[in-house]
């Protein structure tokens, strides 16, 4: 009797244990152009070790794509999202063009609720890798259709709303489609401020916070929201149902403060990221239940923590009043002594004749990164390049199966286990084991 009942008891726990392996939620964070150097950065500068790098397991991976050891956005968001290499440009398609299934499509044919939150556009290549299928990433009258349409991402926060409308409506869409008023009739709330996304209640909600990006996290209006209030209204959203979710959650603009090599950008874009990763971790702390994945799609600058002599200016960089874009927006180069003077007060760095006629000289459109530059360079950040470089990425991981994210691995392996540990795909895989077998 007493083993009819075990093994009735066992089958019961067999059950749940995979009804709970099936409904694995999971938050998948990437900083775009982040990889150990810009979360360094960030770390010495704010002088405290950064959430992002208390997750207990850790992984480098290699970022690749199908045509170039230096990958772009499109084919890295396209490998994290759905395990597969292609060319640099495309979206969500092999190399001939053919559509990829992402796993956010695959989730959410399995029962999944699905969310993104970004600060770029939501058509933008990364949060596009989700839900997008085009050659060409630029093509985003294409992507915002294929969003609307799709109905694949319940939850859709960021910005971009010109690419939602028609030029009628003050949008840039040429075909005359309205797709708010198409995903309104799909079932979306629509919001497009903070009021509107604290207050937002449905189930499926569509927040568009800016016409393009949102401004970057260093000169941000009040008017639109921070990528933590994003990600935690999210998460209220996508996990009231008791129903499985993933969600996406991208910093994209430390990318472009490391195109421009900005070091006070990089740096507040990262802690922005960040403080989303806080967020992300307090509720799979909570919820037990939840997979926290944090990794970037690539490195952005070549950004070195030296420029040399052993040392960073740690407290003149700490002293910066902000990126030189904002400085760029107040002070004008054919003011020699309000620029000179302007340097000081927002860098503490004295410019010498040489160094002022040299900036003078670079054209205006460059202005911004060669300043940035040469700020990072005095306080002792160096870079190699104005693009992406192949450097590998770090992966951090925390809750139910973090334990395989470890050593080292292609981009293309993290969203393999990801499926392989929501059950939604029986994809094999190493067992963890300490005998080693
Ligand atoms: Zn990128």
């Amino acid at each position: 009797m007493f083993g009819v009942r075990a093994k009735f008891l066992s089958i019961l726990l067999v059950i749940f244990l995979s009804v709970v392996a099936l409904s694995l939620n999971i938050i998948y964070l990437v900083g775009d152009g982040m990889s150990f150097n810009q979360l360094l950065l960030a770390s010495i500068l704010e002088g405290r070790v950064l959430t992002t790098m208390t997750l207990p397991y850790t992984a480098i991976t290699t970022t690749y794509s199908y045509d170039s050891w230096v990958t772009d956005s499109a084919p890295a968001g396209t490998a994290l999202f759905s395990g597969f290499k292609t060319l640099n440009r495309a979206i969500g398609v092999f190399p001939n063009g053919e559509p990829i299934t992402s796993i956010f499509e695959i989730a959410k044919n399995g029962g999944y609720k699905i969310g993104l939150a970004v600060t770029c556009r939501v058509t933008h290549a990364t949060p596009a890798s989700v839900y997008g299928h085009v050659s060409n990433r630029d093509d985003e009258l294409t992507l915002a259709k294929q969003l609307a349409e799709s109905g694949t991402v319940d939850v859709v926060f960021g910005g971009g709303w010109q690419w939602f409308l028609p030029t009628a409506n003050g949008g840039r869409r040429t075909d005359g489609m309205n797709l708010i008023e198409l995903m309104k009739q799909k079932g979306y709330e629509y919001v497009n401020s903070i009021d509107g996304l604290k207050s937002a209640s449905s189930d499926k909600v569509l927040g568009l916070f800016a016409a393009s990006h949102l401004e970057p996290v260093s000169s941000r209006p009040s008017s639109q929201p921070t990528l933590d209030l994003m990600t935690t209204k999210a998460l209220e959203i996508l996990s009231k149902s008791g129903e499985p979710f993933m969600l996406m959650v991208e910093g994209s603009q430390i990318d472009w403060e490391a195109h421009s090599n900005d070091f006070y950008g990089v740096w507040k874009e990262t802690v922005e990221f960040d403080n989303a990763v806080k967020v992300a971790l307090e509720f799979a702390k909570k919820d037990g239940n939840t997979l926290v994945i944090v990794t970037g799609d690539h490195e952005t600058g070549g950004l070195s923590l030296s420029k040399g002599g052993y040392s960073i200016n740690v407290e003149l960089a700490r002293k910066a009043k902000g990126t030189t874009q904002m400085f760029l927006s107040q002070y004008n180069i054919s003011d020699k002594e309000k620029f000179v003077q302007g340097i000081k007060d927002w860098y503490g760095i004295s410019i010498s004749d040489a160094e002022y006629e040299t900036l003078r000289k670079v054209s205006s459109s460059n202005l911004r990164r060669e300043l940035a530059r040469f700020v990072s360079e005095k306080v002792g950040f160096g870079w190699t390049t104005w693009d992406h470089t192949a450097a590998p990425v770090p992966v951090y991981a925390f809750g139910p199966g973090a334990q395989y994210f470890v050593g080292f691995m292609d981009n293309t392996d993290i969203p393999k286990l990801i499926l392989k540990l929501t059950g939604l795909s029986t994809i094999k895989f190493p067992v963890v084991s300490a005998a080693g077998n």
